[in-house]
């Protein structure tokens, strides 16, 4: 067992057993040691309270560690401030070994709140989405609060893309503006006054409108400049009102029929950071809206994937991606999204009527 032993990290302390939690983070990596194969190692960020179970290589390790420390301090500063007054577990296994975890098939990653421990495959926008679970977790429960499932989500949602700056976290819009985009245009959200008081099976029933909306309303907030003044008047008026509903009223000073409307016009305005797709995933490198016959490309990015390869003009209409049928742009970016980065990819569009066939190869985030 290699408990303590040469800790690389530079940020934090991490001894076992330099007080009461280090010493249970200690007892705990041992026993999850006992149980699992041969390959794992155990390192425990002490000032954050993170132990880390890992079956990754030194080098993504500490990436990883370095990456949920800084995300903490900059939530510390933020909006989530209570430090953890326990440890969060966080098992990093092999994808064999995450298969004996999970609770679902197309589920990459989940924290648990019985014993705060999170099990992730993935090292990016799911890890970080989770992780935010366990912090608000433990920041609610500082406040002896339960909070309801859109806050909860909302957050999550929120902060999975948010990309860590100079000035802290920088929150943007991501692809679930597609799905609230158009479900305004087609009027079918959900009332706002519905959504906050919504529980979790009716809130996961309709699981991407509920998600967009939540994200989209803390945004809002964000974008507003009131979404660490909204979240400070809900938490001391939650005796009055745990659903949010009051507190966005008065940080906004408006009737939440009036918040929805004005709430429903910016997103209308928004635009996604050409085509943005998360950390580690695919990108086509195009900006894109729906058309009738599919996703329609507005514009290429300079130096993208797709202005590189040279095969994709801006005004085409793309109809079908590897073999599915593309609906509308939603379609289109979640296709691109599970295709993963650096594959090629057969791509049928239209162009000044005339339907072509293409081979087009994805880039990742990492060729912007
Ligand atoms: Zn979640």
């Amino acid at each position: 067992m290699a408990l303590g032993a040469g800790c690389a990290l530079a940020l934090s302390p991490c001894a076992f057993g330099a007080d009461d939690l280090a010493d249970q983070a200690g007892r705990t990596a041992r026993k999850w040691l006992a149980d699992l194969p041969q390959g794992y190692s155990a390192r425990y960020d002490g000032q954050r309270r993170l132990l880390y179970l890992s079956a990754l290589d030194e080098n993504h390790l500490r990436e990883t560690m370095q990456l949920l420390a800084a995300y903490t301090d900059a939530q510390r500063a933020y909006l989530l401030k209570s430090p953890l007054t326990w440890n969060v577990t966080i098992l990093l296994p092999t994808a064999a070994d995450y298969r004996r975890f999970r609770p679902g098939e197309s589920v990459n990653g989940f924290y648990r709140n019985e014993d705060r421990t999170l099990i992730s495959l993935d090292r990016g926008r799911v890890l970080v989405h989770e992780f935010t679970h366990a912090l608000h977790d433990a920041d609610a429960s500082a406040a002896g609060q339960i909070h309801p499932v859109w806050i909860c989500e909302g957050l999550a949602t929120l902060f999975d893309s948010a990309h860590i700056g100079q000035e802290g976290l920088e929150l943007r819009t991501c692809d679930r503006l597609l799905t609230l985009q158009r479900a305004i245009r087609l009027g079918t959200t959900i009332p706002l006054d519905k959504l906050v008081s919504m529980g979790q099976e009716r809130f996961l029933r309709e699981a991407d409108l509920c998600y967009a909306e939540s994200r989209y309303l803390l945004l809002y907030l964000h974008e507003s400049g009131v979404l660490a003044k909204w979240y400070e008047a809900y938490k001391d008026g939650y005796s009055e009102d745990s659903t949010g509903k009051r507190a966005l009223e008065k940080t906004l000073g408006k009737r939440l029929f009036q918040v929805e409307d004005d709430w429903k016009k910016w997103v209308a305005a928004q635009k996604l950071p050409w085509g943005e797709l998360s950390r580690g995933q695919a990108r086509l490198g195009a900006e894109l809206q729906d058309d009738p016959q599919g996703a329609k490309v507005v514009s290429l990015i300079r130096g993208g994937s797709a202005e590189r390869a040279g095969r994709i003009r801006a005004g085409d209409v793309i109809r079908e991606f590897n073999g599915h049928a593309v609906r509308n742009a939603a379609e289109l970016v979640n296709a691109i999204r599970a295709a993963g980065a650096k594959q090629t990819v057969t791509i049928r569009l239209v162009r000044n009527g005339q339907a072509l066939s293409i081979d087009q190869p994805l880039g990742s985030p990492a060729d912007d």
